[in-house]
């Protein structure tokens, strides 16, 4: 391991190697987890970002690593066992410090029959059987069954009590940040020798070339390789276009925790008319809860950031009110977000790739990953560079715990603001000391919550070694203060003072 480990991932404006054994284009989860995967096989791996790390998809979904209950029913075997290994090998593992157990609750009201119920937590139990069949233990993820209506209403106050007759309860994992655990995996790529580089765009590739473009200076380059992995999501097709995508839309939105008062679990309300598709609301840790998700598609070209529509807003609002006592209102929304799923388009018809993952070698040997899932992230990138041909060496990124990692009774020990070791792990304390190493500041005063419960040593390490060049990528990437806009304008001026401080001192 390099002495990376100390510094993070390179400066936008640091030094990109002339000569690398691989590029992987895109530094979403996929991309960002295949950097680490072939950095840690010995490549010599050069990893950019058009734009920043997690600036597309990978910052849009729904913070979950799901254990695949619901490939289960749709019997894709194969890829729910995939899935429920790999959120195994995430909170075991690789990541325990940003993931955490997570109780669902379905509600069992007068619009749930009993056959349902009953199916249901047939259900559970079979994804309980999966858990089991990928060694996660009942500690990290305890066995599903059925609550009273007193304890359901225990676990959801808001939830509305004509009609309930009890709940079922179930288990699967949440993620700290979805653009938290990318950040972590490009750093710990950079630890073991990664170049990682934003603003950094791909215009053309093959094999044995990469054309660059600095999108600060607009400067060109050509970076010679021996293979290159494209990861860049739903702009995978401007790369290699052989590879056809057909995105659909997912919108979330953001509530006050006060909203839906004392939830504790994720709240599952069926969609109305369908027997597969339910609305979450899914508490967050810092006050919120986000409350998703829409599947619409997406014709014409690909925006940098996709817009949630005040349709998908009344249709998240509308299928959540009749499961609360007080319903929400448009009024209680705070925040937006939307994010694509890159859906393949296989001869002339949409495949829902973002299921099972496909790596494609295309005519002049670029290698595509595309599709999974942020759970599934580590396999693809196994398999992505296992398609390049370019090491014998085998795949370590199973046993490879990414920065801050540690089992949970070590993280429970740590003596640190719980934001922090819930965001940075056994590094919590690093970050306040670089903080201080770079502002002279007070503890107290690098640590004390902002807006958004955001605090000025997390901003400052973003800057000092987590590659941050902007507001936007303090406050939109590697914090999520930027979910709710009022919070974003509120923490500007202590992102511009943590920019302020350490430019000052740089
Ligand atoms: C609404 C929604 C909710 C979801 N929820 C979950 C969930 O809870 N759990 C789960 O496991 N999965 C979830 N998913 C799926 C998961 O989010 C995606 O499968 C995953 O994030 C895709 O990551 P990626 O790295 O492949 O693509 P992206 O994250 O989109 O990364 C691609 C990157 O490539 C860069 N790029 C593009 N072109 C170039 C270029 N020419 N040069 C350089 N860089 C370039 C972009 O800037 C971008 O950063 C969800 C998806 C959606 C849409």
């Amino acid at each position: 391991m390099t002495d990376r480990i100390a510094h993070g991932f390179d400066h936008p404006s640091g030094h990109i190697p002339d000569d690398v054994d691989l590029v992987v284009v895109g530094l979403g989860v996929t991309g960002a987890g295949a950097a680490l995967d072939a950095a840690s096989r010995g490549l010599k791996v050069l990893a950019v970002d058009a734009h920043d790390v997690a600036f597309g998809t990978s910052r849009w979904s729904s913070k979950l690593v799901h254990g695949g209950l619901r490939y289960l029913a749709a019997l894709q075997l194969g890829i729910a066992h995939e899935s429920a290994v790999e959120r195994g090998i995430l909170m075991e593992r690789t990541a325990p410090h940003l993931t955490r157990p997570l109780p669902w609750l379905l509600p069992l009201t007068s619009n749930v029959s009993f056959t349902q119920a009953a199916l249901a937590a047939a259900g559970f139990g079979t994804g309980d059987l999966l858990r089991l069949s990928a060694r996660t233990s009942r500690e990290t993820l305890p066995r599903p069954r059925r609550v009273t209506r007193t304890e359901a209403q225990q676990l959801a106050p808001g939830l509305r009590s004509a009609g309930l007759r009890g709940g079922l309860i179930n288990w699967d994992g949440q993620l700290e940040d979805d653009a938290r655990l990318v950040t972590c995996l490009a750093r710990t790529a950079a630890s073991y020798g990664a170049h990682v580089h934003t603003r950094v765009r791909v215009l053309e590739a093959t094999s044995t070339h990469v054309v660059l473009r600095d999108e600060r200076t607009g400067a060109t380059r050509t970076v010679r390789t021996r293979g290159v992995v494209n990861a860049t999501g739903v702009w995978a097709g401007d790369l290699v276009e052989e590879v056809r995508l057909r995105p659909s839309r997912g919108t979330h939105l953001v509530l006050r925790a006060d909203s839906i008062p004392g939830l504790r679990t994720v709240l599952t309300v069926p969609v109305p008319g369908s027997t597969s598709r339910f609305v979450f609301a899914i508490p967050q840790p810092e006050g919120t809860i986000y409350v998703g998700l829409t599947d619409e598609p997406v014709d014409g070209p690909i925006p940098d950031v996709p817009q949630p529509t005040e349709g998908e807003i009344g249709f998240l609002l509308d299928v959540l009110a009749p499961a609360l006592e007080r319903p929400v209102k448009r009024s209680d929304v705070v925040g937006a977000f939307a994010g694509l799923r890159p859906l393949l388009e296989a001869d002339g018809s949409t495949a829902d790739l973002s299921r099972k993952h496909a790596v494609l070698t295309s005519r002049t040997g670029v290698v595509t990953v595309v599709g999974g899932k942020l759970t599934t992230y580590r396999q693809m990138a196994e398999d992505a560079i296992d398609a390049t041909g370019l090491t014998g060496i085998p795949c370590r990124t199973r046993d490879l715990p990414l920065l801050g990692a540690a089992p949970r009774d070590v993280l429970d020990q740590i003596d640190e603001p719980g934001r922090l070791v819930r965001r940075f792990g056994t590094e919590a304390r690093y970050v306040i000391d670089e903080a201080v190493r770079a502002t002279g500041l007070p503890e107290d005063e690098l640590v004390a919550p902002g807006p958004g419960g955001v605090t000025l040593a997390e901003l400052v390490f973003g800057v000092t070694h987590e590659g941050a060049a902007d507001i936007d990528d303090l406050l939109d990437r590697r914090t999520r203060v930027g979910l709710v806009p009022e919070d974003r304008a509120a923490a500007v001026p202590l992102a511009q003072r943590a920019l302020a401080l350490t430019h000052a001192t740089s």
